[in-house]
């Protein structure tokens, strides 16, 4: 007994050291969406550290002091394009100074972001455009090859399997793409869906929907904006109002109550970003 537990720590000892050594690289994203993505790409070769832990606000998030230590060693910060990474860089920056940043959504066309103003005052240059690139499939083709474009640069020797593993990647997008309009076959054109966080405007434009939302600006709306988010959500026989984990949605309780709907998670940040697009398609048919 006692030789086999040696054997199990020996074992165990040996996988720890040769999995690391696997490492090429340690890679920084904001989100874990991202960190999906970059897995994909770099399979075992990268470690990843998601910034923003699964819970927390992306547009609000601080670096935590247990953090740094993470940030320090790692050889590439990939952005995702939210205005809370400009506080992000910087202080990453001061920690890590060989750190290599890359912003991720580079050569994406932004959409303005009505109802919406995820910008802190003093992060005004960034204008109203909306953040959540990630939520769309074709995006996240342009994300990938961002992404990829950098490995190959950073790790050179590695670049055949990057590649293919990018390659295999941008077929399961298209695969999940899809899977998506399959799923959304039987809803209308422009069909209307509510959600607390205007998240998916992106995926609202893919898919042909149309995105309402309950926050104004990045708050809570006004009474008058409140009754005007009933009077359209009853217009529109709203039947679901979706909230994400990470932001309070009360009010949404409240708007429930009122036109008689249920309310129902979409996580705009979780990591098997996938499976998650495909539910989410699934919850919006379902809610019609
Ligand atoms: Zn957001």
């Amino acid at each position: 007994m006692k030789k086999l537990f040696g054997i199990i720590i020996f074992v165990f000892i040996f996988a720890l050291l040769v999995s690391q050594k696997l490492y090429a690289y340690k890679v920084i994203v904001t989100i874990e969406p991202q960190r999906y993505f970059f897995s994909k790409i770099a399979g075992n070769l990268a470690e990843t550290v998601v910034l923003v832990p699964s819970g927390a606000n992306l547009h609000t998030f601080e670096l935590k002091p247990s953090q740094i230590k993470e940030v320090s060693g790692a050889n590439i910060y990939f952005t995702i394009g939210d205005p809370v990474e400009i506080s992000l860089k910087n202080k990453i920056k001061t920690i890590n100074k060989d750190i290599k940043i890359v912003d991720t959504d580079k050569n994406i066309k932004k959409l303005p972001i009505e109802n919406h103003d995820h910008d802190h005052e003093r992060h005004h240059e960034h204008g109203n455009l909306d953040p959540h690139i990630w939520l769309s499939p074709e995006l996240v083709k342009i994300i990938s090859q961002n992404m990829l474009q950098e490995l190959i640069t950073c790790d050179p020797k590695h670049a055949d399997i990057y590649k293919k593993n990018f390659d295999n990647f941008i077929s399961e997008i298209s695969a999940l793409n899809n899977e998506i309009k399959e799923i959304l076959k039987s809803v209308p054109k422009d069909t209307a869906f509510l959600v607390f966080h205007p998240s998916w405007g992106y995926f609202a434009k893919d898919y042909n929907l149309i995105q309402l939302s309950v926050e104004y600006k990045g708050r809570e709306p006004s009474p008058k904006k409140l009754a005007s988010i009933i009077k359209t959500s009853k217009q529109k026989e709203i039947k679901t109002i979706f909230v994400q984990p990470q932001i309070s949605s009360r009010i949404a309780e409240i708007i429930a109550k009122e036109i008689n709907a249920t309310v129902t998670i979409a996580d705009p940040l979780a990591f098997n970003w996938h499976e998650n697009l495909k539910e989410i398609a699934k919850k919006i048919r379902d809610s019609q």
